[in-house]
């Protein structure tokens, strides 16, 4: 996906804070942090949304949070808590249509979200 931000930044041709990469996944820092902490957790393989995945993608699914919970131990998040988010749609909010998991923590959050 050529004109994919988050495409562009795992390829390393838009500037993106890599804090995190394996063979599945990269994480970076969110451009515009909503917490102390926010992380972006994105798959290398292009899914628009959620709602895209197939039967073929639950290894990657589970993988994502599997590294947004490693991370979140990482960065002393685990003992006071931490929020995963996947906004999928337009009614979520969703502005990046390449799945992408947010790792927020440092701060409260309230529920339910706005
Ligand atoms: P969502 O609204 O769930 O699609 O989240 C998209 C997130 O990507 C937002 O929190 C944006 O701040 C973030 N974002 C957009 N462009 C960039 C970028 N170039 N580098 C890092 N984060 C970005
Ligand atoms: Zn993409």
């Amino acid at each position: 996906m050529e004109s994919c931000i988050f495409c562009r930044i795992i390829k390393r041709e838009a500037p993106g804070k890599v804090v995190y990469e394996d063979e599945s996944v990269v994480a970076v820092e969110d451009i515009h942090p909503q917490a102390p902490v926010h992380l972006l957790l994105i798959p290398r393989k292009h899914l628009p949304a959620l709602a895209d995945a197939t039967p073929e993608d639950e290894a990657l699914l589970g993988h994502l949070l599997k590294v947004a919970a490693q991370l979140a131990r990482e960065r002393g998040l685990e003992s006071r808590g931490y929020r995963t988010v996947i906004n999928n749609g337009a009614w979520a909010g969703q502005s990046v249509l390449h799945l992408h998991v947010h790792l927020l923590g440092g701060r409260v959050f309230h529920w339910p979200p706005g």
